[in-house]
């Protein structure tokens, strides 16, 4: 994971992405926070960014630092079916 500050951060995270998806089947699966951490994934809390390849891409705020961002993106297993998540970089201030 890639350490940024918070304007190469919010480049990397590229284009944000306002239409209402289900994204519940990723709830709960768990991401390396840039805290050091591990959490799970809420849709809810999960901001989605325009991404390529079938993968979705999210920011996700730490839980335990309201400072702390981290850019997440799904890796597929098989290109159809979730596997994990896969964090790309971080941003704490
Ligand atoms: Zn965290």
């Amino acid at each position: 994971m890639k350490l940024l500050n918070k304007e190469e951060f919010e480049k990397a995270a590229g284009t944000p992405l306002f239409h209402n998806r289900d994204f519940s089947l990723y709830d709960g699966a768990p991401y390396d926070c840039v805290c050091g951490a591990k959490h799970h994934f809420s849709q809810f809390s999960g901001q989605h960014f325009a991404s390529t390849g079938g993968s979705a891409k999210f920011m996700v705020q730490c839980l335990d630092n309201q400072n702390a961002a981290t850019l997440i993106k799904t890796k597929n297993k098989f290109l159809i079916f979730f596997d994990r998540f896969v964090s790309l970089a971080g941003c704490m201030e």
